[in-house]
């Protein structure tokens, strides 16, 4: 659906023959795009290779919620990565909305882009007063945030089955895909190469730099910086191995009528709740309601989800009524177990930050700028996580299973007997 909906791409070709340059950027999603639009920008000579399309990963695929922050509450995030980074990464990812719609602004991005906030749904008394928690937690570090309880939640939603919610104003919302694009066209303009379906195979040092080859080409570069997050592929199948594959779906009814658009979340907000396997609601530009929710669509999973959401609607948007769901899709989030990034010098002059955990539009914005500039002045000081090695998770096809037979299980039960 965002590929229908938003502007055309640029036409990319695969690369050929061989090429020398600064810094070769490998993943054509937010971390990757915004490394190469500040590397180009900063003067650097650099190159983009991404194995399919622009978008193909979780930037083409996500709900295109721009929150602040991780998705654990600020004190959990501090406590997890300890003192030294806590702080600054609570930090830094609490701003990221503001350089994602500076870069929108700056670039003349068309990517249906809102800035009026999130809302995070209590499903559950509990889950209002964790909103309760991560209320006081952002608030105690300056950030705009204002819980309403069910009264005032219900007509900001459009919807009665909440006990309230978190209006977290720094978020936003865009069209991901055409944010993506815009980023694309931006980071050429500034003077950067970006080659579509040029897949990295394989990669060897060689006297002082990479040598980087897909099926048609070769890339000498001084440095590399990999971003393939949740879809590694290629040469970087191995890297699947250091994350949990937890997939989320979404599906898109025809466009509302304007009377019961008006009525779902009427002040422009995107929204999720509280539930561990948590659901998703937004609008886009045309007015279709997109829900989303844990598990992937393919096979018989599509018919399973799509009765979810059906019931989903009928139960949380009334007003609605019966509709059709004309897009159904789903993607892959790279999760760890702490559910904390990934900062991981690989090599000489090869880096990567990774594991957003579900939260990519502005940390994959920072981290690609911050990357941009590690790999201009070598210092990792600003980045705001410790560097680790990279490590296999223990049993991580059993826990990626559990999580989707969890959320089929939870999808099959829910709004009959849950
Ligand atoms: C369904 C879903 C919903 C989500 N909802 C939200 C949300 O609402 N808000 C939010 O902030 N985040 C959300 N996320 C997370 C967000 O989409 C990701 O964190 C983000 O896309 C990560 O950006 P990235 O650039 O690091 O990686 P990606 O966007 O995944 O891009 C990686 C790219 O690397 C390419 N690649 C892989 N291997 C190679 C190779 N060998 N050679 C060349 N290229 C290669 C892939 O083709 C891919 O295009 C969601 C994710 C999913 C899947």
């Amino acid at each position: 659906m965002w590929k229908v909906t938003a502007p055309q791409p640029l036409l990319l070709r695969a690369l050929e023959g061989e090429i020398k340059t600064d810094v070769a950027v490998i993943g054509g999603g937010y971390t990757g795009l915004s490394a190469t639009l500040h590397l180009a920008e900063a003067g650097a000579n650099v190159v983009l290779l991404e194995a399919n399309e622009i978008g193909f990963g979780g930037a083409g695929r996500n709900v295109g919620l721009v929150n602040a922050g991780l998705w654990l509450m600020p004190e959990e995030v501090e406590k997890k990565v300890g003192p030294e980074y806590g702080s600054r990464l609570v930090n830094v990812l609490g701003h990221s909305p503001d350089l994602v719609f500076k870069l929108i602004e700056k670039h003349g991005i068309q990517c249906e882009s809102i800035r009026k906030g999130t809302l995070h749904c209590a499903h559950s008394p509990g889950g209002y007063r964790a909103l309760q928690q991560r209320e006081a937690q952002w608030k105690d570090r300056g950030a705009s945030v204002k819980l309403f309880g069910r009264e005032e939640a219900a007509p900001k939603i459009g919807s009665e089955s909440f006990y309230g919610a978190l209006l977290d104003e720094r978020a936003g919302t865009v069209q991901p895909l055409a944010y993506a694009y815009g980023l694309a066209r931006a980071a050429q303009q500034a003077g950067a190469n970006l080659y579509g379906y040029s897949p990295v195979i394989d990669y060897i040092r060689e006297s002082n730099a990479w040598r980087l080859s897909t099926p048609s080409g070769r890339i000498i570069a001084k440095s590399v910086i990999l971003a393939v997050q949740g879809y590694p592929e290629y040469a970087f199948e191995k890297n699947r191995k250091a994350i949990i594959p937890y997939n989320f779906f979404q599906f898109a009814t025809s466009p509302l009528p304007e009377k019961v658009r008006k009525t779902i979340l009427p002040g422009g907000q995107g929204a999720w709740d509280t539930n561990l396997i948590l659901s998703s609601y937004r609008l886009d530009q045309a007015g279709r309601l997109i829900v989303g929710s844990a598990g992937q669509v393919e096979n018989l999973a599509y018919t399973l989800h799509e009765k979810w959401t059906h019931r989903t609607i009928k139960k949380v948007f009334p007003q609605v009524g019966p509709t059709t769901l004309e897009y159904g899709w789903s993607g892959r989030i790279a999760m760890t177990i702490d559910h904390i990034p990934r900062f991981h010098i690989l090599d000489n002059n090869m880096v990567t930050v990774t594991s957003y955990n579900g939260r990519g539009i502005g940390p994959g914005t920072v981290f690609g700028k911050l990357l941009a500039e590690y790999t201009l002045n070598g210092s990792e000081q600003d980045i705001p996580l410790p560097v680790t090695k990279q490590k296999n998770i223990y049993m991580r096809g059993l826990r990626g299973l559990f999580y989707e037979a969890g959320a089929r299980a939870y999808h099959v039960l829910q709004r009959r007997i849950l």
